[in-house]
């Protein structure tokens, strides 16, 4: 998926953002991990929901708040990783992902700046921003853009 130029859209709703997760989901092959940016609101978890219900997620989707990550049987092994409460801890035990990433794993990632160089290179690399009320801006760089 490396190579392109950035897509971005604009979503009205969070439904929209779904939508705009479950199209990339379309793409993504076992083993890929996505990247996925914005504050607090921005609407990653919300992406990302989209993205697992197209992987063929069912039941209750929530960010992994009091977890680094949480594990789910799609049509593939998904992992859904929320790293923000590594942010800042420095040391890094090169092990700590290994639960949630593998070679038939599609795996997101929030707030992926805290794992520094535990993550090697993404798929893709999704960064939500506010536009005010529920509007978001809706990056997707294929490849990370690195
Ligand atoms: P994050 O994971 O980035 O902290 P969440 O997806 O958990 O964000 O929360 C986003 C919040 O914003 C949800 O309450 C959602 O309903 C709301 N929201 C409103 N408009 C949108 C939109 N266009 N896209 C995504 N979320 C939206
Ligand atoms: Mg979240």
């Amino acid at each position: 998926m490396g190579g392109q130029a950035p897509q971005s859209a604009v979503t009205e709703s969070p439904d929209a953002t779904e939508r705009a997760g479950a199209q990339l989901a379309a793409r993504l092959r076992p083993g890929d991990v996505v990247l996925v940016q914005g504050e607090l609101g921005a609407g990653k978890s919300t992406f990302v929901r989209g993205a697992l219900r197209a992987l063929g997620v069912e039941g209750p989707v929530t960010s992994p708040t009091f977890t680094l990550g949480r594990r789910y049987a799609g049509r593939v092994p998904v992992a859904h990783l929320d790293l923000y409460r590594l942010a800042g801890l420095g040391g890094e035990d090169p092990g700590l992902l290994e639960d949630y990433l593998g070679p038939d794993t599609v795996a997101f990632v929030e707030w992926p700046e805290a794992a520094g160089e535990l993550l090697g290179p993404p798929a893709a690399r999704v960064v939500l921003e506010h536009l005010g009320g529920d509007r978001r801006r809706v990056t997707i760089q294929a490849g990370g853009g690195a």
